[in-house]
């Protein structure tokens, strides 16, 4: 049987949900296709989206229940050595007070599978339980539909929307985008540790619906490039760790042992005392940046969100890219019907306008900011070891006068990197970013 339709989109993450409510919203007949046997129920994110951006496709998400857990008002960065490290913490009173949604935390079960019912309330038919197993093509190669696992389960559509995610078989198979690298992307795990409400409102300093994020660098990804981060839930915290899959492999590290390490953290172990594990989960991220973006159209077909590569791994922003690429890439397909063309030439206005978008530009503004990750790997080993030893001998008082403790500390941390590397670090740094 194959049937008919304006558009398949594969995939019920935030980019395939996102664009499926912009061609609703048009009258375009739109059908998604999800592997999970409920959105939400493969997906797995640190836990903060971006109101901006989501506002933008259901502009009253608050009014409608959108299962916000908790809304950011402080954002921590740590560096970490084994026995402690360094905080610095933003908090700002304008996120308390005007409750904009600014940046919140979601379960991302919980989310995804209210943002597809948002879409069906619109009138999108979202299919579950059902795996894209090849793309149907027609004798000049233009996409034509899809095969599902189903019996007879051939779709027909004018655009193939691929929001598939990072770790696509379907790309694998097909070969519609090439396959990453290992060393551009990233292996995270994630527990859920559940905690009572006001224990974490008390532990966190924050009113009950208020939240905190915390980013974490150094040593807790014992010298991989990575991230460790924790995110404050209604009664629950996100404890999520992650480094370059490359990295797993050459350190033969396993994720559950990261993750049990990191909970012993003496900044983390007072953070989550008590709790009990509720969920343990583990996913891929794209982090290859701006080089490492395939190319995002072709006839009869579109990719959008993390299966095109489109992530911030500075700032952690991957929702909100996903979002947007798959709202433009609705806006694409609704011009693409209006001139009845669907060929590469008329979908390759979608590359065109997430250049002009914050994504494309932010992703090229880091571009070297992943490479810089993987040439310093001081950054992650000796540089946050070093410069705890420094502070804790500046901390402790001893009767040893400052001075010479100042020059005992520039001397062993000299002893780790030389004057000349650390000079290249800050400026490799700055330039990764500027
Ligand atoms: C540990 C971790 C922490 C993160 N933290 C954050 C964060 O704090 N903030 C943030 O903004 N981003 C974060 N991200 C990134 C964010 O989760 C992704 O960028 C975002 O989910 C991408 O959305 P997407 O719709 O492109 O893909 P996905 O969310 O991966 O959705 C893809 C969907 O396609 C389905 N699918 C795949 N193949 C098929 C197939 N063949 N047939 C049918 N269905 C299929 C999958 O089941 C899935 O539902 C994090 C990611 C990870 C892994």
């Amino acid at each position: 049987m194959s049937e008919c339709c304006d558009v398949v989109i594969v995939g019920a993450g935030p980019a395939g949900i996102s664009a499926a409510c912009i061609l609703a919203d048009h009258g375009v007949e739109t059908i998604v296709l999800e592997r999970g046997e409920f959105p939400g129920s493969k997906n797995m994110s640190g836990g903060v989206l971006y109101g901006h951006d989501l506002a933008r496709i259901i502009p009253d998400f608050a009014e409608r229940n959108c299962p916000i857990e908790r809304n950011i008002v402080e954002s921590r960065i740590w560096f970490t050595s084994k026995e402690g490290g360094y905080s610095l913490a933003y908090r700002d009173r304008i996120f308390e007070e005007q409750r904009r949604h600014n940046v919140f935390t979601v379960g991302r079960a919980r989310f995804d599978r209210w943002f597809a019912e948002q879409a069906g309330q619109k009138g999108v038919l979202v299919v579950c339980g059902t795996v894209v197993t090849d793309l149907l093509k027609d004798e000049s190669g233009k996409v034509r539909g899809v095969r599902t696992d189903r019996e007879q389960g051939e779709l027909e559509a004018k655009v193939v929307l691929l929001a598939d995610g990072i770790n696509s078989l379907l790309a694998a198979k097909t070969g519609f985008r090439p396959e990453p690298d290992p060393e551009h992307v990233a292996l995270a795990v994630k527990e859920i540790i559940g905690l009572p409400e006001e224990t974490i409102s008390e532990r966190f300093n924050v009113a009950p619906e208020d939240g905190v994020s915390i980013e974490i660098l150094g040593s807790v990804t014992r010298g991989m490039n990575g991230v460790g981060v924790l995110y404050t839930n209604k009664n629950s915290l996100s404890l999520v760790i992650g480094g370059n899959l490359k990295d797993f492999a050459r350190l033969r590290l396993k994720p559950y042992e990261l993750i049990e390490d990191f909970k012993t953290h003496p900044m983390v172990a007072p953070l989550i005392k008590g709790g009990k594990p509720r969920e343990y989960l583990a996913h891929w991220l794209p982090e290859g940046g701006y080089d490492h973006v395939p190319r995002l159209y072709g006839d009869g077909y579109l990719i959008a969100g993390d299966s095109g590569m489109l992530f911030n791994a500075l700032h952690r922003e991957g929702s909100n890219m996903a979002m947007v690429s798959g709202k433009i890439a609705a806006e694409t397909i609704i011009q693409a019907i209006q001139k009845s063309d669907f060929s590469s030439e008329s979908l390759g206005v979608y590359a065109q306008r997430l250049k002009d978008s914050f994504i494309m530009k932010d992703l090229k503004k880091y571009r070297r900011f992943p490479g810089f990750l993987q040439k310093h790997e001081d950054i992650f080993n000796t540089l946050p070891d070093s410069l705890s030893m420094a502070a804790r001998d500046m901390l402790t008082v001893d009767g040893v006068d400052k001075k010479t403790k100042q020059s005992r500390s520039w001397k062993m941390i000299r002893s780790k990197t030389s004057r000349l590397r650390l000079l290249r670090i800050l400026f490799n740094a700055w330039r990764s970013v500027k």
